[in-house]
C-alpha cells in the first residue's frame, strides 16, 4: 500500500513544487528555517507514519536515541498539559533542520501556501503573521493581503489560496482515487505512541 501512497505523493509534490515556484515573491521558506516544525500539533496519519519509518531508520543511532528522548519528554508533557490543542515542537528536527526530510507527512510539505478550507475564509499560514510567507503584503490588523503593497513592490502574480488542506488531501475520495488508506488520523505525537518504532 506504501508504493500507491508514494504515488500520490509523486503527483502531490508535482502540483506543491508549482504553486510555491507560483508564489515564489511571497516565499521565504529556506534551510534552517523551522518556524512551522517549532510549535505545532502536526496532523499525521498512520500511512504517513509508515513513511517517517523509513527515514527514521536510515538515521545513525546518535539521532535515533535523540529523536526517541524528544518522543519520550512530549509524551509525559502531553500526559501533564491541559492545553488543547496540545502543541509541540517536532521530535524529528534536529539542529533547526528536519532529520527525515525526504520522508515527511503531507502537512509538513504544504505549510508555508494560503489555503482554502472548506466553509471558511482562506487562511493565511501563520509564519505570514511572524515576518515570513506573505508578511510584505500583510496588514496584520486588518488582517488581510493588500493589493496596494503588490503595486508598491511592483509584484505582479497574484497570491492564490490553494485546496490543499490536510483534511482534503486526507479525505478517503482522495486516498481511495489513488489506492490506499491513510489508517487512524491523529496528533503525530498520539500516532507515534501507537507504532512499536517509537516506544520507549
Ligand atoms: S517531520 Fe520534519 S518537516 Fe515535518 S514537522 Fe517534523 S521536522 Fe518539520
Amino acid at each position: 500500500m506504501l508504493d500507491k501512497y508514494l504515488e500520490f505523493l509523486e503527483y502531490l509534490m508535482g502540483s506543491l513544487n508549482n504553486y510555491f515556484n507560483s508564489q515564489a515573491p511571497y516565499i521565504k521558506c529556506k534551510l534552517g528555517c523551522s518556524k512551522c516544525c517549532s510549535n505545532g500539533d502536526y496532523p499525521f496519519s498512520e500511512i504517513e507514519v509508515e513513511l517517517l519509518k523509513l527515514g527514521f531508520n536510515k538515521l545513525d543511532d546518535d539521532k535515533k536515541k535523540t529523536i526517541l528522548t524528544k518522543i519520550g519528554k512530549i509524551k509525559k508533557d502531553k500526559a501533564k498539559s491541559t492545553k488543547t490543542p496540545f502543541t509541540y515542537p517536532c521530535p524529528f528536527l534536529i539542529d533547526d533542520v528536519c532529520s527525515v526530510y525526504e520522508y515527511r507527512g503531507i502537512i509538513c510539505r504544504t505549510f508555508g501556501l494560503i489555503y482554502l478550507k472548506e466553509g471558511e475564509k482562506m487562511k493565511i499560514p501563520f509564519c505570514a503573521y511572524e515576518g515570513l510567507n506573505y508578511s510584505n503584503i500583510l496588514d496584520k490588523e486588518k488582517d488581510m493581503l493588500m493589493a496596494d503593497k503588490m503595486q508598491e513592490l511592483g509584484i505582479e502574480v497574484e497570491p492564490k489560496a490553494y485546496n490543499i488542506h490536510y483534511d482534503f488531501l486526507t479525505s478517503e475520495k482522495v486516498a481511495h482515487a489513488f489506492g490506499f488508506e491513510y489508517g487512524k488520523k491523529g496528533s503525530l505525537i498520539d500516532i507515534l505512541s501507537e507504532d512499536e518504532t517509537f516506544k520507549s
